[in-house]
Formats: structure tokens, C-alpha cells, sequence
């Protein structure tokens, strides 16, 4: 079985540098997906409390037969359980779920750019669960420039990663770089450009001309060249599937290397154009979820 590799955080954990991704998983695939997930190598699974599906994570983790200390858990607060001791709760929630004492990264899941205190109590929040020892390590996700700033100037734990939209059509140069000059780990969602195709609007990265002749001529898939191409760029990629056969596509990008000029050439297919919500449009008004408790 291929081990993965790792990447360090800038603390010094290890994450694993692809991981299994489970937003739109329903709870009913969970358990089965993240089970044949370990199977075929996986050793990271990301989730979400909004996700709803933290309770399957656990328990596939569990059913897998894997030592709990051979897996990395990364799962995400909501917006709704944002302030200091919310924060500490909707950890607890998450823990209980999961089935475990310490989640390996726990990430704030959005910034709120209207209630930007609340954003930073809920990661003060975080870094005493990094303090404390219950989580190994913590981190943000669509935080774009003007947050990571604010965030760097008030609190003390520099995050670990930005789980930010990342795929061949949209790439976020300037977040990247800002993320390399601070040692944040870029860590892409829908690095196969799930976001471009899964709504049924816009091209679908998996068709692309540039991508398809360069999977051709490596006798590997789309999905696999973006995989490939996000890893080689030195990013953490936690692509999505709940089929047995693409779960283990998706792991099988290990054993070929793209040149620097292929590299370019999927550099050169940014839109500009985001497929996700703006970043900055994220209010509790639109975007209220309340999580459950465990
Ligand atoms: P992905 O780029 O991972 O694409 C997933 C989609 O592609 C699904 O529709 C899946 O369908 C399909 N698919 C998977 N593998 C293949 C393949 N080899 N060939 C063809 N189709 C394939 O998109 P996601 O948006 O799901 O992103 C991945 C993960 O990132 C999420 O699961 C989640 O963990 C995280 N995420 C985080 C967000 C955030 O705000 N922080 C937002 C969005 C995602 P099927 O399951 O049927 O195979």
C-alpha cells in the first residue's frame, strides 16, 4: 500500500498530504467512505460541523481498524458557534461526535467579516485548545488577505492553514503568496474543481482541454493531473468521493510527476471567477446553521 506523504505544519505536525473530503457526503455514505478510504491509504479525513456528518467520520474511523493516532482528523467550527466559550463548546461537540479526545486540526470555518471579534474569540478560542493540548494544531479557512492580516495582528498563534477554493480555475496567487510568506499551509477545497461542475453552472475543470491532453499523456486522469498538480505546488488536497472506484483514483498520484511545463500550462487556466459564496458576503443572517449537540 503507498504511503502518503507528509507535509509539516508550521509547528511541526505532520498532515498528510492528501486527505479524504466529506462536504456533501450524506451521513448514510459516511461511514463506508471513510472506512474504504483507510483502506486503500488515507490517513486524513476532512470535515465539518456543518457538514453534518462528523458522527459517520467517527464511526468509520473506528469500524477501519486503523490505530486512532495513525489518522489525522481535521474538522471545522461554525459561524454560529463563534465567540470564546461557544468556540470551546462547538469543540466539544465536535470531539464528542467524532468519538474522540483530541482532533489533529480544528479550523474556523469562514471568517465574519461583519462580527470580526466574534471571529477573533473564536480563535483565541482555538489557540487555548492548542494550549490545553486538544487539538494539535489549529488554522482558518476562506480567510482572505485583509482577515489573515487582522487575525496575524491580534492574536498570538499564527494558523497553521487556510482551507481556501483552489483549482486550476481559480488559484488565489496573491492569498498563496501571503500564506508563504507566514508559513500558513495552503490547503485546497475542491482541488478537482468540484465547486466548477457539482452545481451544474460553468466548464468543468474535469473537461478541460490543457488538463485532459496532459492526463493523456501521462495514461492518468483529470482528476489525478489536478491532484498532482495542486501536491507538487506543496499543498495539502482533500478531494471529495464517495465512490469506491474515484476514492481510489484519487489516492493514486504517487507515482508520476508533472514537468515544470505542464505545471504552467494549468498555472495559465485561472478565470479569476470564484465558484464559492464571497467570502465577504458571509454574514449569521445568510448563513445561520445551528449545530446540533453531540
Ligand atoms: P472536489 O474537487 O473534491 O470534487 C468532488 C466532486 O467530484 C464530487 O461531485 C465527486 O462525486 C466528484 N469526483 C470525485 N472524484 C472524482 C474523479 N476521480 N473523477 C470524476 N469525478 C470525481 O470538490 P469538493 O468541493 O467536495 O472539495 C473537496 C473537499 O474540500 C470537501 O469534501 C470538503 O471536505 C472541503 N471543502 C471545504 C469548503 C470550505 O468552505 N472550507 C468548501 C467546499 C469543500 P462523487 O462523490 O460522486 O465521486
Amino acid at each position: 500500500m503507498t504511503s502518503v506523504p507528509n507535509f509539516k505544519l508550521n509547528n511541526g505536525v505532520g498532515i498528510p498530504a492528501i486527505g479524504l473530503g466529506v462536504f456533501q457526503t450524506p451521513p448514510a455514505d459516511t461511514t463506508a467512505a471513510v472506512q474504504e478510504a483507510l483502506r486503500v491509504g488515507y490517513r486524513h479525513i476532512d470535515t465539518a460541523a456543518a457538514y453534518g456528518n462528523e458522527r459517520e467520520v467517527g464511526e468509520g474511523i473506528r469500524m477501519s481498524g486503523v490505530p486512532r493516532e495513525h489518522i489525522f482528523i481535521e474538522t471545522k467550527i461554525w459561524i454560529n458557534d463563534y465567540g470564546f466559550d461557544e468556540t470551546l463548546h462547538g469543540f466539544e461537540k465536535s470531539a464528542k461526535k467524532l468519538g474522540v479526545e483530541q482532533i489533529d486540526l480544528l479550523i474556523l470555518h469562514q471568517a465574519l467579516p461583519s462580527a470580526f471579534d466574534k471571529t477573533l474569540a473564536a480563535y483565541r478560542a482555538l489557540e487555548k485548545l492548542l494550549a490545553d493540548g486538544k487539538v494539535r494544531a489549529i488554522g482558518v479557512s476562506n480567510f482572505m488577505p485583509e482577515h489573515i492580516k487582522s487575525l496575524l495582528a491580534k492574536t498570538d498563534v499564527v494558523p497553521a492553514v487556510n482551507q481556501i477554493e483552489l483549482h486550476p480555475y481559480f488559484q488565489q496567487a496573491t492569498l498563496q503568496k501571503l500564506h508563504r510568506k507566514h508559513g500558513i499551509l495552503t490547503q485546497a477545497w475542491s482541488p478537482i474543481g468540484g465547486i466548477t461542475f457539482y452545481r451544474g453552472s460553468g466548464k468543468s475543470s474535469l473537461e478541460d482541454a490543457t488538463i485532459v491532453a496532459i492526463a493523456q499523456a501521462h495514461g492518468k486522469s483529470a482528476a489525478q493531473v489536478m491532484l498532482r498538480w495542486g501536491l507538487q505546488h506543496g499543498r495539502s488536497v482533500i478531494p471529495k468521493s464517495v465512490k469506491p472506484d474515484r476514492i481510489a483514483e484519487n489516492f493514486d498520484v504517487f507515482n508520476f510527476e508533472l514537468t515544470s511545463k505542464e505545471l504552467a500550462a494549468i498555472d495559465g487556466l485561472e478565470t479569476g471567477t470564484r465558484g464559492g459564496p464571497e467570502p465577504d458576503f458571509i454574514t449569521l443572517d445568510n448563513f445561520s446553521r445551528v449545530i446540533p449537540e453531540a
